[in-house]
């Protein structure tokens, strides 16, 4: 789709890249392939910069992973879409310090070298689940303080044996320096639990015993690397039904995990990028499109044509995923919204009731660590949930920013620390709905803060009162505090991500975020100023009848959204889907509720326009979980090939424009009951959205368009609207390295700072980013 277009790459290679030929390697890769940038090392990393279109940088990005130096070893190996410069050669240029801040490496996946080991019946660590070297194994999930050294690790109560000290001593040898190296002497070792805490076995029977019971049916939590898994058989209906019982997880997806590559390609179609992903050593959960269900239970995912996909990436799941030889549900140790468990004596009291056996080790787990997602969208990788493989990389921002600290959203909760020129982003914490959440929160706050030995001068917070995170901000002594518009942050995480100015018109697009002006905000088109931003325009607001408990309830939103467009002439709307979805004294209960605005708050929310469509069209009336409605749109849209639209208004107003959907859900109404299949009304639904943007954005007449927000997690809202927009002569712009949803809210939050203070180069101190 992104044909011809000259495009900048920009990769950030770390792990045993320096000293081995990797610039020279890399500078005749370019050369042959005929790209032009240049190349250069410093303490951070290998970093590359090439211009062509692309295919060619695809092309060139697999390649450098495919032939790199034998000796050489990527432990991590992010990417961007970047506007070219227009390079005229490619050349290795002078390696410069970079910045100070001490680095530390997210966990890597068993290497090569390492597995062959753990599978060699000669090797002195056959079958040893906690076998790694210099190239691979923990890093984030061990480290305790810096600098990254075995006392300051969680092996430190682990005495290294003689074989183990004189490889981690010796200058030549894959483990120098190793600070995780253990072998089955002298390093952590396994046991299976029963609930009640008494032991099975140990070591290797273990791991057997626990293989048997998965075969067996039974849910085993499993402790790895950032946490618990629960694990059952992929294969078993009743299993995998008894664990969204147990867990209270009714119908989210469950990730899954093979036992090879070859493997998943018999259930899912992998395109190259998404092979790339997988085999990586960040070793991701990616979702594929799955081609066939092959004895899978439907339950892992229901009515979802997606599957999410990991391959191992630790010694003990290749030794487990070995023995059991078929895919198995991996999904986190945790009761439903909960972070993920990480002590075994912990996981006994919150795992009770969900998990038949635990199989633990001693190797603590200092810090939560959830496994990553990513999907391939436009082309280009798309981080949906940033945390093993990448927590706590940084982002690198184009100029050095004040300290500041970001507290983040309220869902999907990450936080996000400044220090200069670098934005590391936290783990992904989850939605700060619980106790134990909360707490993973502050205990993240605190862990930044020691490891980078932060003084910061500002919290940056969301504007929305009822957050946590905004209540944990204003509590805070000795630090200024400036709130975000949550909107602006979304535009601004997108825009710092991919390093480009105002102006800009931000596209922010979610469930709901605090809007100042008493609504709830959602559907937003925000002109980004250099010194803030303005509402340029924003969807037409609508009464959500009982507030949360519309979000969980697409048939309520539908039923005002109607409302809104039909009024009286409602009744004669016999038929339709929603209406069927409530009883007589419901309905009579709601309809009075949004005639007297009783507990109805106005929104302008994109995601809940979905979620209306979704219970109009008689696709979804309740949600399951968060999203659901709107994920189930767009699994309609696959394979539909239509330019179609409805038809909608935009209404000029003195100072924002509104776009009214009214004329678009009397066009769906109108296929409903003229039996339009639903696939094709999802896509001119889509397509409508699409329409909206260009439309917006040729009235603003901005060039810069920047899609952010949970809506553009959506494959095709995201594919339609860059196509569309790039046809029309605007660039758009959208996430790669951060989520668009409110994960990537932290990063938008610094960036608003950041421009609203004064920073390192000076600059005029103004005081909101309302
Ligand atoms: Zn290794
Ligand atoms: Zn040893
Ligand atoms: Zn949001």
């Amino acid at each position: 789709m992104e044909v011809n277009q000259i495009q900048r790459v920009r990769a950030v290679i770390r792990g045993a890249v320096q000293g081995v030929g990797f610039r020279p390697f890399i500078f005749r890769l370019a050369e042959e392939m005929q790209l032009n940038g240049w190349v250069i090392n410093n303490t951070q990393g290998v970093f590359v910069e090439a211009e062509g279109e692309p295919e060619v940088l695809q092309q060139f990005l697999l390649r450098i992973e495919r032939e790199k130096p034998a000796i050489s070893f990527i432990q991590s190996f992010e990417h961007s879409y970047l506007d070219p410069v227009g390079f005229d050669k490619f050349e290795i240029r002078e390696s410069t310090d970079g910045p100070k801040t001490a680095l530390i490496l997210p966990d890597i996946a068993t290497c090569d070298d390492c597995r062959q080991e753990v599978f060699d019946p000669a090797n002195r660590r056959y079958r040893y689940p906690f076998t790694n070297c210099t190239n691979c194994g923990p890093r984030f999930s061990i480290i305790e303080a810096l600098p990254y050294d075995r006392p300051r690790t969680s092996m430190k109560i682990f005495e290294m044996c003689p074989a183990c000290a004189e490889e981690y001593h010796n200058p030549r040898d894959r483990r120098f320096h190793a600070q995780p190296n253990a072998c089955p002497k002298c390093g952590p070792h396994l046991e299976l639990w029963e609930p009640s805490g008494i032991v099975v076995v140990k070591g290797d029977g273990a791991l057997l015993h626990a293989a048997a019971a998965i075969r067996g049916g039974l849910i085993v939590a499993v402790k790895g690397v950032g946490g618990f898994h629960l694990i059952v058989d992929a294969r078993n209906q009743a299993a995998v039904r008894l664990l969204r019982e147990r867990k209270r997880r009714e119908e989210k997806p469950f990730a899954l995990m093979f036992p090879s590559f070859g493997a998943v390609a018999e259930f899912a179609r992998i395109e190259p990028l998404e092979e790339r992903l997988l085999l990586s050593t960040e070793a991701p959960i990616v979702l594929l499109r799955r081609t066939d269900l092959k004895g899978l239970a439907e339950s892992i995912a229901p009515r979802n044509p997606c599957l999410g996909v990991m391959l191992p990436y630790t010694p003990l799941h290749h030794l487990l995923m070995r023995e059991l030889g078929f895919p198995v549900v991996a999904t986190s140790g945790n009761v439903s919204d909960e972070p993920i468990c990480t002590d075994e004596h912990d996981a006994l009291l919150r795992l009770q009731g969900i998990a038949d056996l635990f199989l633990v080790h001693n190797r603590p787990i200092v810090r939560h660590v959830d496994d990553s997602v990513l999907r391939v969208m436009a082309g280009r990788e798309l981080v949906l949930r940033r945390a093993r493989g990448f927590a706590p990389l940084p982002v690198l921002l184009r100029e050095a920013v004040l300290d500041v600290i970001a507290v983040g959203a309220h869902q999907k909760n990450a936080i996000a620390a400044a220090v200069r020129q670098q934005v590391f982003i936290s783990q992904h914490i989850g939605d700060l709905e619980t106790v134990p959440a909360y707490g993973a929160f502050q205990k993240v706050l605190t862990d930044f803060a020691d490891l980078y030995e932060l003084h910061p001068e500002v919290l940056a917070c969301d504007q929305h009162p009822d957050y946590f995170s905004t209540q944990y901000a204003r509590k805070q002594s000795d630090v200024e505090v400036v709130a975000v518009q949550h909107h602006y942050a979304h535009a601004m995480s997108c825009m710092a991500e991919n390093q480009i100015d105002a102006p800009a018109l931000g596209t922010s697009w979610d469930g709901s975020g605090y809007g100042p002006d008493g609504t709830v905000w959602g559907g937003e088109f925000l002109r980004i100023t250099p010194e803030g931003f303005e509402r340029f325009a924003h969807l037409r607001t609508f009464r959500l009848p009982g507030g949360e408990k519309a979000v969980k309830e697409p048939r309520r939103v539908a039923l005002s959204v109607l409302r809104e467009t039909f009024g009286a002439e409602l009744s004669g709307l016999g038929g339709l889907p929603t209406l069927h979805a409530f009883s007589a004294d419901e309905r009579r209960l709601l309809e009075e509720m949004l005639e007297r605005g009783l507990r109805s708050p106005q929104t302008s929310s994109a995601g809940r326009l979905f979620d209306a469509v979704a219970s109009i069209i008689g696709l979804r009336q309740v949600c399951r979980f968060e999203g659901q409605a709107a994920m189930e749109l767009e699994f309609l849209t696959h394979g539909v090939v239509t330019e179609l639209t409805y038809p909608f208004d935009m209404v000029l107003g003195d100072s924002v424009t509104v776009v009214d959907w009214a004329r678009m859900i009397r066009a769906i109404v109108a296929d409903v009951r003229e039996a339009t299949g639903s696939s094709t009304i999802a896509a001119k639904f889509h397509n409508t959205l699409a329409e909206v943007m260009v439309r917006v954005a040729k009235e603003c007449g901005e060039e810069k368009i920047v899609l952010s927000g949970g809506c553009f997690q959506n494959r095709y809202l995201t594919e339609r609207a860059v196509m569309r927009l790039r046809s029309e002569g605007f660039r758009p712009y959208w996430h790669q390295r951060v989520p668009p949803n409110d994960g990537g809210i932290a990063l938008g939050q610094v960036a608003a700072v950041a421009r609203a203070k004064p920073n390192l180069t000076g600059g005029k101190r103004q005081t909101v980013c309302a």
